[in-house]
């Protein structure tokens, strides 16, 4: 085998034990703690073999197919997601959101038929996150599109979600004076992170929403 950066040889602080190396990758996900990890590995190791390969192969699809959309940079497998692409749904009402994972929370609540606008992420000034690394420009663009009637700033309700949702509303308030500018409504969605919030929560945040100045 040619010399490769690569090397197959795994490195002296890395377990060369499958089982080990099993282990310690399970030990990386969230909230999964040693004894987990090594429940989840004998687990693994008790299954049949095309049964424990599915694991391994809907990882690598996950890392392999999913793609930002091309118009609202949720993950999808198509250049457009289903939300996008669907003309039963509210393209004139826009949900503007930090992750992914929120778009998924607030559809789990059943009480949004527009669409949606991934930022991918928040301003942090202190762990370097500017305005240009979110998809603010992308949400500009559209908004200079004509089409967007309203946008709910739907970012954390913390301080640096409330910079985020303050920089993008004057960014949108330079551009137009047609786009009405909401936030959800405050004290329902507690915490740093709208995954957290129960479905009917997030449903009353959403209609409870309440204008920006
Ligand atoms: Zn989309």
């Amino acid at each position: 085998m040619a010399k490769s950066s690569h090397s197959t040889v795994a490195p002296s602080a890395q377990p060369t034990d499958s089982f080990e190396r099993l282990i310690r990758e399970f030990e990386r996900l969230p909230g999964v703690g040693r004894r987990s990890a090594e429940r989840m590995a004998y687990s693994i190791l008790g299954q049949k073999t095309e049964d424990a390969m599915k694991l391994a192969v809907a990882i690598r699809d996950v890392k392999q197919n999913l793609k930002p959309c091309g118009i609202c940079g949720d993950l999808t497998e198509k250049p457009r997601c289903a939300i996008c692409d669907n003309p039963e749904r509210d393209a004139g009402l826009i949900c503007v959101v930090e992750w992914p994972r929120e778009v998924r929370a607030l559809e789990k609540s059943k009480q949004f038929n527009g669409h949606f606008h991934v930022l991918m992420g928040r301003l942090s000034p202190l762990s370097g996150v500017e305005p240009s690394d979110l998809r603010v420009a992308e949400l500009l663009g559209r908004v200079k599109a004509g089409s967007v009637r309203e946008l709910i700033l739907a970012t954390s309700p913390s301080v640096e979600g409330d910079a985020t949702a303050s920089f993008i509303a004057a960014q949108v308030k330079a551009i137009s004076n047609t786009v009405t500018l909401t936030r959800l409504a405050r004290g329902v969605a507690e915490g740093s992170d709208l995954t957290f919030a129960q479905s009917g929560t997030l449903g009353e945040a959403l209609k409870g929403r309440v204008a920006v100045q």
